[in-house]
């Protein structure tokens, strides 16, 4: 970062990412300013971070005239808007405005693979991760599991692997920024109120491969139609993987095996993960492995090995015959239809959560799958007469979660998944969708 010594920078947003990038850029000699909206509290730890640095600060707003100051960079948090009036101000005045992860990326000295989606990435970077750690190579994550990018950057030598999760909310702020593999999951309706509209959405995802030349792996799903047209327009090799195809480019599934190129690589009943979402992050996982040259048996004993990440439709063991499952990360209807669809057992589901206002006849078609459902939180009438609507035979209410789990042993047997996957966020009970997810897992204890 040796362009930004001596030169004045902005970071506007604090968070973990924009503490990250403070510290590097004081470190690397620049004169940092950070500006963020919110007031100061004494308590904050970043804050006080910051101040012991002597790094300035300006806190509880976004004041224009920070603007009339010769920034030679701008840092700007993933999670402001473009449309932010401050935002809009200094691309109006021509600032030169990046992410963390384009400072992470030229301070990374060893392989890049980045992993962007709507859904997946998460789990595509672990699984990614897991493969290399059972090929013992050093592999470090980034993202929303574990550490920030520009934190964990700076820290991976030559000959070492980063994988990180990229949001379309960093991708749209790129310039320089080149993986060696990029993997490409999916693009669903999500974030069209930071994007403003679908094109704006998709062409932040196309920019993960922008830079990419020939010496570079694009990894995408074929069987998708934007995700196709965006790869294939792209200057990388080209790494495909399909579900339903055969694609003799990448990865794919043929009897009853996971093959790359024209190589079997393992049996699918080898894989520990359920649903068909998993078998695509674990097709794009193999396709990125694969790449920089992991074994087969790494890879084997890697997706066998793998129960999911904690909260993401993770297995948490048999309790009294039920097959646990924890999907507390599923805030929205599709996680948990995809949940839903995963199983070939009877589903006992325990949803609810946080009204936004919204109705579930998007989950009608998933519930006609379930064997019974409790509904609790705010939500619990509006989920229940979805229900009824699709038919389930067993539906019941409860106010809490507590109750819920309750229910939820009452009305399964031995054999049933007792499957937690919400469709709506924690906020109405809980801080946290982890701490949801682990207060279900405290409660389904007691039938241990
Ligand atoms: P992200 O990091 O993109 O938010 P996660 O790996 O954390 O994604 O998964 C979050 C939820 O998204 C999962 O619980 C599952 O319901 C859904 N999901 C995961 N992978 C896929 C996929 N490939 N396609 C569609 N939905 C998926």
């Amino acid at each position: 970062l040796e362009e930004y010594k001596g030169k004045k920078v902005l970071i506007v947003g604090l968070a973990k990412s924009g503490l990250a990038a403070a510290k590097l850029l004081h470190r690397s000699g620049a004169e940092v300013t950070v500006n963020d909206g919110k007031e100061a509290v004494k308590e904050d730890a970043s804050l006080q971070e910051i101040e012991n640095l002597g790094i300035r600060l300006v806190t509880g707003d976004h004041p224009l005239s920070l603007l009339d100051e010769p920034f030679s960079v701008i840092v700007k948090n993933p999670g402001i808007p473009y449309h932010h009036p401050f935002i809009e101000k200094a691309v109006e005045k021509n600032f030169n405005i990046i992410t963390e992860i384009e400072l992470a990326a030229a301070l990374c000295e060893g392989t890049m693979v980045a992993i962007t989606g709507s859904n997946g990435k998460t789990t595509t970077t672990s699984l990614i991760q897991a493969i290399f750690k059972k090929d013992h190579r050093e592999a470090a994550v980034a993202g929303n599991i574990g550490k920030v990018a520009c934190e964990v950057a700076p820290q991976i030598k030559k000959n070492q692997i980063m994988v990180t999760e990229v949001s379309s909310f960093q991708l749209k702020g790129i310039q320089q920024f080149r993986p060696k593999v990029g993997v490409l999951l999916n693009i669903f309706d999500a974030h069209l109120d930071y994007h403003g509209s679908r094109n704006d959405y998709e062409q932040s995802k196309a920019k993960l491969f922008q830079n990419m030349t020939k010496e570079d792996a694009a990894v995408y799903n074929y069987d998708q139609k934007e995700v196709k047209r965006i790869a294939e327009r792209s200057g990388a090799a080209l790494v495909p993987f399909s579900t339903s195809s055969v694609c003799e480019g990448g990865a794919y599934i043929k009897d009853g095996m996971f093959y790359f190129k024209t190589e079997p690589v393992m049996a699918l009943d080898r894989a520990s993960l359920p649903g068909a979402h998993n078998k695509e992050n674990m097709l794009a996982a193999i396709a990125a492995a694969k790449v920089l040259g992991a074994s087969n048996e790494a890879i084997e004993s890697a997706l066998s090995d793998f129960h999911g990440i904690e909260h993401r439709l993770e297995f948490s063991g048999i309790v009294n015959g039920r097959k646990i499952y924890n999907d507390s990360k599923a805030t929205n209807m599709l996680s948990t239809q995809k949940a839903i669809e995963a199983f070939e057992e009877p589903v006992v589901l325990l949803a609810g959560g946080l009204d936004r206002g919204n109705t579930f006849d998007d989950l009608i078609d998933s519930f006609q799958k379930i064997k019974a459902i409790v509904a609790y939180g705010q939500t619990r009438d509006k989920l229940a007469a979805s229900a009824q609507e699709a038919g389930v035979t067993e539906i019941h209410r409860t106010e809490f979660l507590e109750d819920a789990v309750d229910k939820g042993f009452q009305l399964s047997e031995s054999g049933d998944v007792l499957l937690l996957s919400p469709a709506c966020a924690s906020w109405d009970q809980f801080q946290t969708f982890e701490e949801r997810g682990r207060t279900f897992i405290e409660c389904v204890g007691k039938y241990r």
